[in-house]
C-alpha cells in the first residue's frame, strides 16, 4: 500500500493552519511566522526560518513538504521567460500537470517605471480544458481536472522564486471562471499575503455572459480580459466551441456591465489566425461591435500549434488589422508572444511532453 499523500503547507489553508502546527508544539504566531516567511518573504525551506524554536523547525521539514507539485521540465527562452511544467499529484484524482511562465518586462523603451520594472506571471487554473478552443494546445487535452486553490497559490510562490512578481494574468491552461471558487481563494492569499493586488492581475476568460454577471459586483476585483476571436456569432461557435449559441452581443453586454459596477475596462482578447478571422469585414465588423464602449483590443498573432491548420499571420497583417480598428476609433493594442522559440506559450510545454509520451507508446 502507498503512503497517504502528505499535506503541503499551503494545502492546509490558513484557518487550519494553526492547529497543525499546535500539534507539532508550535504556537499560533509560530504559524503566523511560517506563511509570512513562505508567501510574505519566499523563503522557501524551514532551516532558514531562525524565529522558529530549533525542534519546530526539525518537525516541519520532517511531517509537512513545503510543495505539493512537482517541477517536471523548465525552459528558459532568450528574452528570459522561464516556463515550469509542474505536476500536482493527487491520490485517486487525475494526474495534473500545468504550466506556469515567468516573463520579466521587456519594455525598456518606455517611459512608465511600472512597465520597465518587473516580471509578470502566467498562471492556470485547469489541467487541461473544456472549452475546446481548435487553436489552442490546452484545448487539445481536453479537462483533466480542476486545481485546487493550493496548486494555484503554488504557482505563485514558485514564480516568484524565479524573480520578480510586480503582474499576473491568468491566462495559462484552463478556463478560470470553471474553477472560479479555488481561483479567488488563491488570489486572496496572494493579495493578502503576498501582497500582489487585485489590479496587478488579470483573468481571461471565454466570458460566460451570467457568470461574468454574478461576479461583476463582488471580490476580488482583479482586471477582466475576454477572449472574444471574431465579431460573427457562427464563428465564435466555432472558434470557442463552449459559447455556441451565445450571441457576440450578449458577451458585449456582460462587459458592458463589468465596467458599470467595477469602473474597469474590459480588454477583448483576439487571436489572428492568417486568413480566416483578420479579413478587413472582421476588422470591420468588430470596430461596429466595439465603437462607443470603454474597453480595449488586444491582438495576439496565433502561435502556430502541431496539427493546427492556421498561419501566423505576417507582421503587415496584424498592423493592417489594428489599423482598421485605429481608423474606427477602437483602441487596440497587439501582443507578439513571449518564449516562442522554447515552446513558452502556454499549453505548449504540456502538449509537447504529451505527443512525446504517445509516440513512444
Ligand atoms: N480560457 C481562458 C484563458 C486561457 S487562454 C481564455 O480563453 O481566455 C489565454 C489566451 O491565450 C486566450 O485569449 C487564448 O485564446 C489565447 N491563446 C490560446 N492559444 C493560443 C495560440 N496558439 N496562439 C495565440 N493565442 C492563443
Amino acid at each position: 500500500m502507498t503512503a497517504p499523500e502528505r499535506k503541503s503547507l499551503l494545502a492546509y489553508g490558513r484557518d487550519e493552519w494553526p492547529a497543525k502546527v499546535a500539534e507539532l508544539g508550535g504556537k499560533p504566531f509560530h504559524a503566523k511566522i511560517v506563511r509570512e516567511q513562505v508567501l510574505g518573504k519566499g523563503v522557501l525551506d524551514y532551516a532558514g526560518m531562525t524565529a522558529l524554536p530549533a525542534g519546530l523547525r526539525e518537525r516541519l521539514s520532517a511531517e509537512v513538504p513545503l510543495w505539493s507539485g512537482v517541477e517536471v521540465a523548465r525552459s528558459s527562452a532568450a528574452d528570459r521567460t522561464t516556463k515550469l511544467a509542474i505536476e500536482f499529484p493527487r491520490e485517486g484524482a487525475r494526474d495534473a500537470v500545468v504550466e506556469t511562465v515567468h516573463m520579466p518586462s521587456l519594455d525598456l523603451d518606455t517611459d512608465d517605471e511600472e512597465s520597465r520594472a518587473g516580471a509578470t506571471l502566467c498562471v492556470s487554473t485547469q489541467a487541461g480544458c473544456p472549452i475546446g478552443c481548435p487553436f489552442c494546445a490546452s484545448g487539445q487535452l481536453g479537462l483533466s481536472r480542476n486545481l485546487r486553490a493550493h496548486e494555484i497559490l503554488e504557482q505563485y510562490v514558485r514564480g516568484r522564486a524565479l524573480g520578480e512578481l510586480s503582474r499576473s494574468v491568468v491566462m495559462g491552461m484552463g478556463e478560470p471562471l470553471l474553477n472560479y471558487k479555488a481561483l479567488t481563494e488563491a488570489l486572496d492569499a496572494v493579495h493578502d499575503e503576498m501582497g500582489l493586488g487585485n489590479r496587478r492581475v488579470t483573468v481571461s476568460t471565454v466570458g460566460f455572459p451570467e457568470r461574468l454577471r454574478a461576479i461583476a459586483p463582488t471580490r476580488p476585483r482583479f482586471q477582466l480580459a475576454v477572449s472574444l476571436h471574431t465579431p460573427d456569432d457562427e464563428q465564435r461557435g466555432e472558434l470557442v466551441p463552449a459559447m455556441k449559441g451565445v450571441p457576440v452581443e450578449e458577451v458585449l453586454a456582460a462587459g458592458d456591465d463589468w465596467f458599470q459596477h467595477t469602473g474597469r475596462e474590459v480588454t477583448y482578447e483576439y487571436v489572428l489566425l492568417g486568413g480566416h478571422n483578420d479579413t478587413d469585414g472582421h476588422a470591420q465588423r468588430l470596430a461596429r461591435r466595439l465603437r462607443g464602449r470603454r474597453c480595449t483590443v488586444n491582438l495576439i498573432p496565433f502561435n502556430p500549434v502541431a496539427g493546427s491548420p492556421w498561419q501566423r499571420p505576417t507582421g503587415r497583417d496584424v498592423e493592417r488589422f489594428r489599423a482598421a480598428l485605429e481608423a474606427a476609433r477602437v483602441i487596440a493594442t497587439v501582443r507578439w508572444s513571449r518564449g516562442v522559440e522554447s515552446d513558452a506559450a502556454c499549453g505548449q510545454l504540456r502538449l509537447r511532453r504529451t505527443q512525446a509520451d504517445s509516440a513512444t507508446l
